[in-house]
């Protein structure tokens, strides 16, 4: 877990070299953490997004930061929970292919949200698994390159079943 460190706040107020957005497969903005970082953002964020002509879930695609402290947003689409076994699959994936992404793209610094977790209804503690599943297997796959994670929970509530994760 040394290269993992954990943030309770706003995602967007965080300086990294880039921060992960649970978008929607439009790529046109939404609410919770999509509609917080297109405002953070500015507009020119949307014009880009336009360009990329979507994203499937549990892939990802990277656009500039614009007026937030990132320089970087790595969109991903995550699941809409429904309970199949894909929903393990796609967001495993969400969290895997931001990192090849990032790394592509000689990012070193990257903040999460939980994916998921919000609108799309994907069960706190069992999205919080599969994150770091995800994280920590891209990090032994990757052991020669340099990158710090963040791992951004919006309430403190959202910390502890984090915390509570990692103690079992
Ligand atoms: P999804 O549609 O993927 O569920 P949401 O934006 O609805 O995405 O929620 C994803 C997670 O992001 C939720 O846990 C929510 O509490 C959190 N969240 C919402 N706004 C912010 C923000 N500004 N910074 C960090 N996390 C946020």
């Amino acid at each position: 877990m040394n290269n993992i460190e954990f943030f309770v706040g706003d995602i967007t107020k965080i300086k990294v070299d880039a921060i992960v957005n649970a978008a929607n497969s439009s790529l046109l903005g939404g609410g919770g953490v999509d509609g917080a970082i297109h405002r953070a953002a500015g507009v020119r964020l949307l014009e880009e997004c336009r360009r990329l002509g979507g994203c499937r879930t549990g892939e990802a695609k990277i656009t500039n930061g614009y007026n937030l402290p990132a320089k970087y947003v790595i969109h991903t689409v995550g699941p809409i929970y429904s309970g199949a076994e894909s929903d393990e699959t796609d967001l495993y994936n969400c969290y895997y292919n931001s990192l090849l992404l990032a790394k592509e793209n000689d990012v070193h610094s990257i903040a999460f949200p939980g994916i998921s977790t919000g609108v799309y209804g994907y069960p706190k503690e069992a999205a919080a698994k599969i994150a770091l599943r995800s994280i920590t297997t891209w990090l032994s796959d990757n052991s020669g390159y340099d990158m710090k994670i963040t791992i951004v929970n919006f309430s403190q509530h959202d910390y502890e079943i984090y915390q509570s994760v990692i103690g079992k």
